[in-house]
């Protein structure tokens, strides 16, 4: 069993986890609020190192990252547990799940038979996705440091739920962070996620970016919870003021399940969303989820041509060149791609 990272003694053989911002406090024999951090005989370990619950190729687009590397393919790989309790959660079979010392539902897969099955599978990224990756950190840094040497991405598809500290670390080996925040109020978080962390989260958000990774923002648009003007256009304007205009945001249709019943996201929710968002001056807001929405395009914010054509998670003819619109050569900010010639 690895022995986890992130923790220190506590009084009577308890240990105080640091990962998160629960910084759990945690008896002998219990585990933290994630589930999957257990206290044995006075020291904690990550019963997940090395376990998956599931591994998949997907197109780079369905994390959804739209401008880092576009059409090219991640090996995505989760595990169990999560360290936040959200009512809408599409995964809540897995998030809420507490792991044992032999668990039946994770499968073994090291570091290494992690980076070779992404290369047999010819994928570019690895994407550390499914259950919330701040929590699988000692396996994380293990397998990007790797998959880094063979020279593959990392990417974390994740909700910010960490401390400073332990981010500062895998943000060492993080190409790319695709970062869901809920919405944009201390209640809202509490309410809907059972943790008040927006602070936390938009720290880590600035955190990512000027450390040098790519950034995308995701927003689950959820009627009657986050779909206010006020929750809209004060999120839009803080990652136009503290990451830049030419973020990305991608608000996406919520459907109903675990704990929510309110019925999916109308389409025009999603409209207004978007415009509050080019309102506010951010020049890429992405509608995801809802098949043949022309809002899933990249539009160039020069000319206003489309630049790349997304039907599903396929694209059309990509009009980037070098990081230019080839049409008017406005530059294309914060993106990525594979130089084609
Ligand atoms: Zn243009």
């Amino acid at each position: 069993m690895k022995e986890a990272l992130f923790w220190k003694k506590s009084s009577a053989n308890r240990v105080s986890c640091q990962l998160c911002p629960h910084n759990c406090v945690i008896s002998e024999g219990e585990h933290g609020a994630c589930g999957v951090r257990k206290n044995i005989d006075g020291t904690l370990y990550a019963l997940t190192y090395a376990k998956v619950i599931a591994t998949a190729v997907d197109p780079i687009e369905k994390k959804p990252l739209y401008h880092f590397y576009p059409g090219s393919s991640a090996f995505s790989l989760g595990s169990l547990g999560c360290n936040l309790r959200c009512k809408h959660c599409q995964n809540w079979q897995l998030s809420t799940g507490v792991a044992t010392e032999k668990d039946h539902r994770l499968q073994d897969l090291s570091p290494e038979q992690a980076v070779t099955s992404a290369r047999k599978h010819h994928c570019q990224i690895m994407a550390y996705t499914y259950n919330e990756p701040s929590i699988w950190p000692e396996y994380i840094l293990d397998t990007a440091k790797l998959a880094r040497q063979q020279g593959l991405f990392n990417v974390l598809v994740t909700s910010g739920m960490i401390n400073p500290e332990a981010l500062k670390i895998l943000l060492q080996t993080t190409d790319a962070y695709c970062l869901d925040i809920k919405g944009f109020s201390e209640e809202l978080y509490r309410k809907l996620t059972g943790s008040a962390v927006l602070g936390q989260i938009l720290d880590n958000a600035k955190m990512a970016l000027n450390s040098g990774s790519h950034i995308e923002i995701i927003t689950n648009l959820i009627p009657g919870w986050n779909d206010s003007f006020t929750q809209l256009d004060g999120l839009s304007h803080w990652i136009v003021n503290n990451l830049g205009p030419d973020i990305p945001w991608h608000v996406t249709r919520y459907h109903p399940g675990h704990q929510l019943h309110e019925p999916a996201t109308p389409v025009e929710t999603l409209n207004r969303a978007r415009e509050i968002g080019l309102k506010n001056g951010l020049q890429h807001v992405y509608v995801g989820n809802v098949p043949g929405h022309p809002g899933q395009n990249t539009l160039c914010p020069g000319c206003g041509k489309t630049l790349i054509d997304r039907t599903g998670f396929s694209l059309g003819t990509n009009h980037i060149q070098a990081g230019l619109c080839r049409y008017c050569d406005h530059k294309i900010g914060h993106y990525r791609a594979f130089d084609i010639n």
